[in-house]
This record gives structure tokens, C-alpha cells and sequence, in this order.
């Protein structure tokens, strides 16, 4: 409902500032701060060119975010101006006031979405729509400006054209693409953010394991929570994941690659590292069922969850599975092990897309999940990964989730 309220209110703003018969009439209506204000718009982008262009670095070398490439787009915001002018400039470093609000309080949202290449060299955006209404929402909860966030796909769009050469064209090879959105102000007060910048970088990145899938084992959280009722865990705030690195490594020492977070007396599942968690099993009830944990505000509402649970509904329900959202504890998949009901759990997330997972430490017991002979993933998770690659890569002519750069 407000977003809509203000997109209506954007929109109403651009008629009136291109339309030259009613400028002067609205003159005085432009004394009040807001009709001042610029809004974000990418429809024009000034671009400057890197000098000298980086050499392409080997696929097989690639690791996750270290190399970026040649540009990147930033947008400055201020209360009394609004949105300035997009540009997007050779990439390099940013020069801040050591007092900016970011460094101190944590004013600071992000996204993390990919451009895929098609057999026609096209770079594919994957529901981007929703990182960008993701980043407005998350962004409103720690007082960054509102912004349309179609303009901010539009830019997006812009940028990874002009990077193309950046994203691989192999299955599995993408451009990850990392929007950031901070607090500017330049005072140490705790306040209201006058000053804002969002800016966008990428990062050629190949898959998460060469070999396709890598099942891993996770260790249940015992004493830290990741999230909690009325808490932000269900926002990307950069201030939600530095706490999590200490837990990880300890878990990581141990031989576990991620932490699977429970909540509350009754070890409820919730997410996996920073992925949404998946389970697969036979019910209590003897159905066959795929479960992941509902959107209560201790949730990550994930791009990769809601396309797991849509294609899900849309492709197994009709066999007879039925997709919940809903709690579930670590004591139900204790038992549905125990009982051999357990049949695959995996981690979901725009990085990995999906991870499975082949054991979990609960309560000093470890409890694996079968996985095929010779495999390293369930046959429900391998499915799922490849039909939401086939759309991702463009293999799925004109799906609506998959959107081309450029026309
Ligand atoms: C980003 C993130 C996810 C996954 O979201 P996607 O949109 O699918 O990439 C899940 N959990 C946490 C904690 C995250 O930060």
C-alpha cells in the first residue's frame, strides 16, 4: 500500500517537472520541500569510461567477490535535493568522511543478485525487481531515502550492459552484482540519514563448487541466535553478518561448513550460514512433503526461497508433494532421521543458488541424510537447481523471471 501510494506520488512529481505549461503554476507548490526533491531516475546515465580497460582474469581462477570489473554505478541522495544525476564512473576507491554514519552505526543495506549469459551473448537479470524492492524496504527500516525501484533495475540494467564482456557465458559462470546502499552523513549524532549513497559493484564469479554439487555437514547453533521476533534479522543490514563469522568459524574448526540457526526452546529450523533453508521428508502424517520455515520477521525473505517454493508448486505439487511453509524444529528432523523419513535438506541462496546438505550435529549427535550413490545431492534438490538454471541462462524461452539487459 505505501509503496504504491509513493510510486503514484514519483510518478506525479515527473509529469510535473517535464511538463513546461504547468511550471510556473506549480511554482508555488515547489516552496514545499518535497516537490523539491529529485527521485531517482536512470532513464539518462553519465557515464565515464575506465581509460584502460582490465585484462579478463581465467574462469578456473576465479574466486568469489575478489576481482571486480572496469566501472561502477553510484547514486547520491540529500534531503534537500533528492536524488542527483546517476553516473557511472571507472571503478575504484570511494574517498569518506571518517565520520560518515556507515562507519559508526551501521547505516549500511546491500543486495546480492546475478547477470547470466544466454546462447545469444545477452546478459539476463533473475527477478530483479525483487532485489530492488528488497533494498527499498530494507533500506526504510534503518531511515535510507525511498527511491522507484523499477529506476534502480533500469540502472542495474545500464551498468551490466556496458560490463557484458564481465559475465561468463558457461553454465554456472555468472557476474555477481552487489548494490550497497549507506548512511553519508558526515556527524557523529545518532539520527534521521540526510545524506545517503547507493552504489553498485560486480563481480565475475564461477560456481560454488567445480564438481557441481559438494554436500556438506552443519552444525546446529546452541548458545547465539541469528534473529528474533521484533529483531532485524529478516533485513539485509551489514550489521546482521559480522556476528555471524566468529560462530562460523568455531563451527568450521570443527568440520562444519555453515551453522543451521535454530530459534527458541523448541530448536526451531531457521536458516542455514546466510541461505534459506530447505527440508525434504515424509511427514508426520505420511505425506511427502518440502518444507522451509515461514516469513515471521526472523526470516531472510529470500529470491531463491520464493523461486524454490513457486516452481515447487508449480512442478512437484502435481506429483504429489505438498510445499509448506510453516515452522518445523530440529526435533522433527531428529525423528524423521530416526524414523528414515528424512529424505534431503538443502541451503538456498543466490551464491550457490542451492546447497545440499549430507549430515547436521544436533545435541552432540549426528543425524546424515542419504544421499544417492555416487551423488552429492537428493534428486528433489537437483531438479529444483535445474530448472531454475535453465530459466536463469535463458534456456526457458521468454520465462517473465528472466529478464535481458537490453532488448
Ligand atoms: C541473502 C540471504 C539469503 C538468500 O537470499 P537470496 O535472495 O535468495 O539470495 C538467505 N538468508 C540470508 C540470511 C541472506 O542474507
Amino acid at each position: 500500500m505505501f509503496l504504491t501510494r509513493n510510486l503514484q506520488g514519483l510518478r506525479a512529481l515527473r509529469v510535473s517537472r517535464f511538463s513546461t505549461s504547468t511550471r510556473l503554476a506549480s511554482a508555488a507548490a515547489a516552496a514545499t520541500a518535497t516537490s523539491r526533491m529529485q527521485p531517482m531516475d536512470c532513464s539518462e546515465i553519465k557515464i565515464t569510461k575506465a581509460d584502460k580497460l582490465k585484462p579478463m582474469p581465467e574462469l578456473n581462477t576465479l574466486q568469489f567477490g575478489k576481482e571486480f570489473t572496469d566501472h561502477m554505478l553510484i547514486m547520491k541522495w540529500n534531503k534537500d535535493n533528492g536524488w542527483n544525476k546517476p553516473e557511472i564512473v571507472p571503478f575504484g576507491n570511494l574517498s569518506m568522511h571518517p565520520a560518515s554514519s556507515v562507519f559508526h552505526y551501521s547505516f549500511e543495506c546491500f543486495e546480492g543478485m546475478k547477470a547470466y549469459k544466454d546462447a545469444n551473448g545477452v546478459p539476463r537479470l533473475f527477478r530483479p525487481i525483487r532485489n530492488a524492492e528488497r533494498m527499498l524496504n530494507t533500506g526504510r527500516r534503518i531511515s535510507l531515502p525511498d527511491f522507484d525501484p523499477n529506476q534502480l533495475v533500469e540502472g542495474i540494467k545500464k551498468f551490466v550492459d556496458l560490463e557484458s564482456r564481465w559475465v561468463p557465458q558457461e553454465r554456472g559462470y555468472s557476474l555477481y552484482i552487489r548494490p550497497t546502499f549507506i548512511g553519508t552523513d558526515s556527524a557523529l549524532g545518532v539520527h534521521d540519514v540526510g545524506n545517503a549513497m547507493l552504489f553498485v559493484i560486480a563481480s565475475p564469479v564461477g560456481p560454488y563448487y567445480k564438481s557441481g554439487f559438494k554436500a556438506v555437514k552443519l552444525c546446529c547453533s546452541e548458545n547465539i541466535v541469528r534473529a528474533w521476533p521484533g529483531g532485524s534479522g529478516h533485513y539485509k543490514l551489514g550489521g546482521n553478518y559480522a556476528p555471524s563469522v566468529v560462530p562460523a568459524r568455531e563451527a568450521g574448526k570443527k568440520g562444519f561448513a555453515q551453522i543451521l540457526w535454530l530459534y527458541g526452546e523448541e530448536d526451531y529450523v531457521t536458516e542455514v550460514g546466510t541461505m534459506n533453508c530447505f527440508t525434504v521428508w515424509i511427514n508426520k502424517n505420511g505425506e511427502k512433503e518440502i518444507i522451509t520455515a515461514p516469513l515471521d520477521g526472523m526470516i531472510l525473505p529470500g529470491v531463491t526461497r520464493a523461486s524454490v517454493l513457486d516452481i515447487a508448486r508449480e512442478r512437484l505439487a502435481p506429483q504429489g508433494w505438498k510445499i509448506t511453509e510453516g515452522k518445523y524444529s530440529m526435533k522433527d528432523v531428529a525423528q524423521a532421521a530416526n524414523e528414515g523419513r528424512l529424505l534431503e535438506v538443502f541451503g538456498s541462496g543466490t551464491a550457490a543458488l542451492v546447497s545440499p546438505v549430507k549430515a547436521i550435529q544436533y545435541r552432540g549427535k549426528e543425524f546424515s541424510i542419504p544421499l544417492p550413490a555416487g551423488k552429492e545431492a537428493g534428486p528433489i534438490t537437483e531438479q529444483i537447481s535445474n530448472w531454475i538454471l535453465d530459466i536463469q541462462y535463458g534456456k526457458e524461452p521468454n520465462h517473465p523471471w528472466s529478464v535481458p539487459v537490453r532488448n
